[in-house]
């Protein structure tokens, strides 16, 4: 097997150098979880500092376990590293559709604003729940075998649980049909996660943002007209773009299984 990450990309990760890009870190990630030797080459390359705060972590958390209360479901939710970090992010999300409904309720010439940022509304907290800059247990993470792909997919799965009903009220608020701004919202998402396995999450996210912002939002509202994309029947379209968007996300995570993207 020739597909082993670098002794030196292993100690380059567990020492969570920024230097190292989100696509890299995932293939390195996905290794992990099916090489015990390399599992051992990443528990050696943690400085012995970090390794001692790691077992007195470890001996806490295993403590905790066995004297704690039962898991209630906010503590799953945190597991996958979503609650804290993206809170803010859903708020704010939340704030922004409320902003649009009023906004549309009380300029009914206007183009709906809620199905113009619809497609943007999971972007924030999507970005935020996997950006390295933003995450505080970065160092637990990478040394934690199930991360990866599968960690990112777990995470934007929480992140919709949230973000969906926010939209469907705001959707059913505004009376649109639920196909107008679920699937834009559901490419857009899918397309930042396909982006982001070559320019990180949080950048593709915020490329996508702004993209459409421009190239669709500020159009729409200095011509007081939805765009065609967005009309009644433009629905197989965005299944289309969302079917496409997941396919290239899960052919990216194969690509990382073989770790054909070892840049040390
Ligand atoms: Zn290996």
């Amino acid at each position: 097997m020739t597909t082993h990450p670098t002794p030196a990309l292993i100690s380059r990760y567990a020492e969570g150098d920024t230097g190292l890009d989100d696509a890299t870190a995932w293939a390195v990630e996905a290794h992990l979880e099916s090489c015990a030797a390399c599992r051992a080459l990443l528990a050696d390359a943690v400085d012995p500092g970090t390794r001692d705060l790691l077992d007195r972590v470890a001996a806490g958390i295993a403590t905790g376990i066995a004297t704690g209360p039962a898991p209630t479901r906010h503590r799953r939710l945190r597991r996958t590293g979503v609650t804290g970090r993206v809170l803010p992010w859903l708020l704010t999300a939340a704030t922004l559709m409320l902003v649009a409904v009023l906004f549309e309720r009380t300029f009914v010439s206007m183009p709906s604003l809620v199905l113009l940022i619809a497609p943007m509304v999971p972007l924030l907290p999507v970005a935020a729940a996997w950006s390295r800059r933003l995450d505080p247990a970065w160092e637990l993470m990478a040394t934690t075998p199930r991360t990866g792909l599968w960690l990112l997919l777990r995470r934007t799965l929480a992140v919709l649980v949230a973000v969906v009903p926010v939209l469907a009220v705001a959707g059913w608020g505004t009376g649109h049909s639920p196909a107008l701004w679920l699937l834009p919202s559901l490419g857009f998402t899918a397309g930042t996660l396909a982006l982001g396995g070559l320019v990180g999450v949080d950048r593709a996210a915020l490329v996508l943002a702004v993209t459409w912002s421009v190239a669709v939002v500020a159009p729409s509202l200095a011509s007081r007209q939805l765009p065609a994309i967005l009309a009644d029947g433009s629905w197989p379209g965005w299944t289309v773009v969302t079917v496409a968007m997941a396919a290239v996300v899960l052919l990216r995570a194969g690509e990382y299984r073989r770790l054909g993207v070892d840049r040390t």
